[in-house]
């Protein structure tokens, strides 16, 4: 009836690159290092649905080897796993998830990255929920050397 999943990413911050993170471009003097766009919360909330199926992992299904997921938007990554999801007679009760971000201040862009998800996989925006912390300048998220997210879902049956 109900499943549980859980999805952890990281990447790394490099200058010359776009922050983006659910789908939306935050302005920053860096951004984040991957094989697609590096949209790491959208990652996260991807290996957590995946995971609440026991459907493996995001690099199962899109491998980073495979040129065609080169600077990959990960929203059409996501909207692939949302139909997954629903072939396999689920549908998303709600999300929950934490950025781990010592820069920048995301609480601004806050409404537009859970409204860009919501919309993504039909939810209502009280189905998405999106938090930032720091890490209190500690570890690696703390000497700004990267970010991470951490998502949990739970999916029911239709
Ligand atoms: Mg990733």
């Amino acid at each position: 009836m109900f499943r549980i999943g859980l999805g952890i990413d990281s990447h790394r911050y490099e200058s010359g690159r776009k922050l983006i993170l659910g789908g939306v471009e935050i302005p920053y003097s860096m951004g984040l290092v991957g094989h697609s766009d590096a949209d790491v919360l959208t990652h996260a909330i991807m290996d957590a649905l995946l995971g609440a199926l026991s459907l493996g992992s995001i690099g199962d299904h899109f491998p980073d080897t495979d040129p065609a997921y080169k600077d990959a938007d990960s929203m059409k990554l996501l909207a692939h796993v949302y139909q997954l999801i629903q072939d396999k007679g689920y549908e998303i009760n709600n999300i929950d998830s934490v950025v781990i971000a010592e820069e920048p201040k995301l609480k601004p862009h806050m409404g537009a990255i859970i409204a860009s998800l919501a919309s993504a996989l039909s939810l209502g925006i009280d189905a998405v929920g999106v938090k930032a912390t720091t890490a209190e300048k500690m570890g690696p998220e703390g000497r700004l050397e990267g970010m991470s997210a951490h998502a949990v879902v739970l999916l029911k049956a239709r």
